[in-house]
């Protein structure tokens, strides 16, 4: 049976890697994305995969967009919730919209998007959440308190909906990447990047498709007995 799975930000960085990795599997994936058509066609194009455009902070567009995916695809089993941004900026001078915004994108939206799904997994009796997290969520990072909050209040989520769903066949997961090559990073100074780089015992940066690997194996058959777990993947930077 070939099993539906959804992506948030599945177009781009993380997300498409995780799309393709899934695709490759022979799952039927749908990838929702913001605002860049150019990248969701090359992404569907890339790996056959249909293309949602939708917010995942506002809770109408995720039920609706995952209404059309059911529709198109059949039941969601597996839901990844990657659509993450950043607004750095130190509190004291952080505009109230900058927390607003990325707490919505990075925490509301795993809300928004498993409260549309959870249902249909329940029926199921099987399910995959999981949640993409980060290091600045386990270990805080100065000029993000927006991001450090939004990404550990993840793990909480995840830990809860973890024993709410368990006896449903559901598991609920999150994985904590340390930094990995993408626009997002490549949007940091270089100066920045380099002295992180310092900081990382393996001496380079993640790949995408390190992160996609790792989300194939919790969406398998195999993870059923991982549930509510953080899964640290960071080349040592820092160890919990
Ligand atoms: P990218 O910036 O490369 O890609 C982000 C993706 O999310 C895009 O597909 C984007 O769509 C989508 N997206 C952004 N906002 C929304 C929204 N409101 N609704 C729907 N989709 C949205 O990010 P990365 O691949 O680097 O990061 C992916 C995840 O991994 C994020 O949650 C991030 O916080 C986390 N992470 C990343 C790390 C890194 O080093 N890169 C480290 C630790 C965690 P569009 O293309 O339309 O803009």
């Amino acid at each position: 049976m070939q099993r539906v799975a959804v992506v948030t930000g599945g177009t781009r960085g993380i997300g498409f890697s995780i799309t393709k990795t899934l695709a490759a599997e022979g799952y039927k994936v749908a990838a929702l994305y913001h605002g860049n058509d150019e990248a969701a066609q090359k992404c569907a194009a890339e790996t056959g995969a249909m293309v949602v455009k939708a917010d995942v902070g506002d809770y109408a567009a995720c039920e609706k967009a995952c209404k059309e995916i059911a529709a198109a695809l059949g039941p969601v089993s597996i839901l990844v919730n990657n659509a993450g941004i950043t607004k750095d900026g130190v509190l004291h001078k952080m505009p109230v919209e900058n927390w607003h915004n990325v707490v919505e994108t990075n925490l509301t939206s795993s809300f928004n998007m498993s409260h549309a799904v959870i249902n249909g997994m329940r029926e199921q009796n099987f399910g995959r959440i999981i949640n993409i997290s980060s290091i600045n969520g386990q270990k805080g990072q100065f000029g993000q308190t927006n991001y450090s909050a939004a990404k550990a209040g993840l793990i909480g989520f995840t830990k809860a909906l973890a024993l709410e769903s368990a006896a449903k066949g559901i598991t609920v997961n999150a994985i904590c990447p340390g930094y990995i090559a993408t626009d997002m990073t490549a949007a940091m100074r270089p100066e920045v990047l380099d002295s992180i780089i310092k900081q990382i015992p393996v001496a380079r940066m993640g790949k995408p498709e390190e992160i996609a690997d790792l989300v194939a194996f919790l969406a398998s058959e195999k993870a059923a007995f991982i549930t509510g777990a953080t899964m640290t993947i960071n080349g040592g930077q820092y160890l919990t």
